[in-house]
């Protein structure tokens, strides 16, 4: 039974491939045409060496043009956000507006011509030994090459835990990468399920717009002010490090954030034991930069709630037996890497999906291996990947070009090659 499905997997996996348009990329692929993608692509440009970017949507930086909500706007400093070789415009505010930030990619990408195909959702990449090079698959496209850049964002697919009870909610259940504004919940009363930065900005915006947010408060959070003394507090951060031990500058952030927020483990915000800056170096997890939130919720005009326990038809059972009614429920509860469903072979990222090696040296893998923007550092981390890989690549794509019979020309039809090597 097994061996007659594995067969018939085979055959019809060789039709598929026989089906396919083969083509060769004498640069590297790049997946995922984010900030990230594009980043890496400009640099190449810049030294000389093409690439094929591929991009499963239809638009560039697609996070923030599809899946992010309208009043976001960029949570760091505008100088800790710009992508290498072009800084913001001038005129743009100290924190751009989303749409503002959509425009600098849309003219980042102008100012260095890179042309994204779009449409093209890679199912499959693999390093093929024997050739020696990436083959990378789209629904009708297997693209070569010998570089592979893998730029798919630790931001790829909206993760949705597994509440008991949630199929029995009556009323609609979303995630917030397809939330767009408090305007389509006026008057209702909302649970949302995550109190990170989107959790705390989503429960914002429903007040404003008269939704009454219940906001769910599983583990520990630190919140900071996003600014202190008028500085940005990730600025101070990264100022201080220079100088000051890392649990020095933890302390620091938390007594400023005592003294201007107050104490928030009264307001069911715990504080996790570990700091905010040495927290998200081991975790990952960022600490809540406050846009207004907190002050909402000092009002009582957003409610924190602990754990659900059971979602019912019309609302929610709590974990401190609590029981509440709701209209819709939004789950903040973030995103996750799509990487493992599509990279194969390779043993360079864990089942989650992010590099097995911690920054700065996750950006290089074996074979021609590269990931640009899985550090965990923002748009900051992926320009520091951006830059290593785009000069590593370079220094052997220059190194190869007097040797290699293929660099005539930007893509050749791999019949074409395959005659060649014969
Ligand atoms: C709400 C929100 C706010 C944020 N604010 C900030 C901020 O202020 N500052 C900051 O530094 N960071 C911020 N971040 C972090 C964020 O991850 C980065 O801003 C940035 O978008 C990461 O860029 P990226 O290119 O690595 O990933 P993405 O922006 O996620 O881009 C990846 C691209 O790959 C494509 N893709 C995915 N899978 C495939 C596939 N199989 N085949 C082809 N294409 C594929 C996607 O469609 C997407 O276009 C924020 C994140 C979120 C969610």
């Amino acid at each position: 039974m097994g061996t007659a499905s594995a067969s018939f997997e085979d055959e019809e996996q060789h039709q598929h491939s026989s089906s396919l348009r083969r083509e060769w990329s004498h640069g590297p692929i790049v997946v995922g045409a984010g900030p990230s993608g594009l980043a890496v692509a400009a640099l190449l440009a810049r030294s000389g060496v093409p690439s094929l970017l591929l991009e499963k949507t239809n638009c560039i930086a697609s996070l923030w043009q599809q899946r992010t909500y309208q009043r976001l706007r960029l949570h760091l400093p505008k100088h800790f956000c710009e992508l290498p070789l072009m800084g913001f415009p001038e005129d743009f505010p100290k924190y751009p507006s989303k749409e503002q930030f959509v425009s600098y990619m849309e003219s980042y990408a102008a100012r260095f011509a890179i042309r994204p195909r779009f449409g093209q959702a890679v199912s499959r990449a693999e390093f093929d030994p024997g050739m020696g090079v990436w083959r990378v698959r789209s629904r009708d496209v297997e693209y070569m090459s010998r570089w592979l850049i893998v730029a798919t964002g630790e931001n790829a697919e909206p993760v949705i835990p597994d509440i008991s009870g949630i199929q029995k909610f009556h009323g609609p259940v979303i995630h917030t990468s397809v939330y767009k504004t408090g305007a389509d919940f006026r008057g209702q009363k909302v649970l949302v399920v995550g109190s990170g930065n989107s959790g705390m900005e989503v429960s914002l915006d429903l007040c404003s717009h008269n939704a009454s947010p219940y906001m769910v408060v599983r583990s520990t959070v630190h919140v900071l002010p996003r600014e202190m003394f008028g500085f940005s507090t990730f600025g101070i951060a990264m100022t201080l490090l220079k100088w000051v031990p890392l649990r020095a500058v933890d302390k620091f952030l938390l007594l400023v954030a005592s003294l201007t927020l107050g104490n928030t483990d009264r307001l069911g915000l715990r504080r996790p034991k570990t700091g905010p800056i040495e927290l998200k170096n081991v975790t990952g997890k960022t600490p809540v930069l406050d846009v207004g939130a907190l002050s909402a919720i000092k009002s009582g005009k957003i409610k924190v709630m602990e754990g659900v326990r059971e979602i019912t038809k019309k609302g929610a059972k709590f974990v401190d037996g609590q029981e509440k009614e709701f209209d819709s429920i939004i789950f903040a509860t973030g995103y996750k890497s799509n990487v493992p469903s599509w990279l194969k072979g390779s043993e360079f990222f864990t089942e989650e999906g992010m590099p097995r090696r911690a920054f700065p040296e996750g950006w290089k893998g074996e074979n021609g291996l590269y990931t640009v923007g899985f550090t965990r550092r923002g748009l900051l981390g992926a320009s520091v990947d951006a830059i290593k890989i785009a000069a590593d690549v370079a220094h052997q794509w220059n190194t190869a070009k007097h040797t290699d019979v293929f660099n005539n020309s930007h893509f050749v039809l791999v019949g074409r090659t395959q005659q060649q090597r014969t």
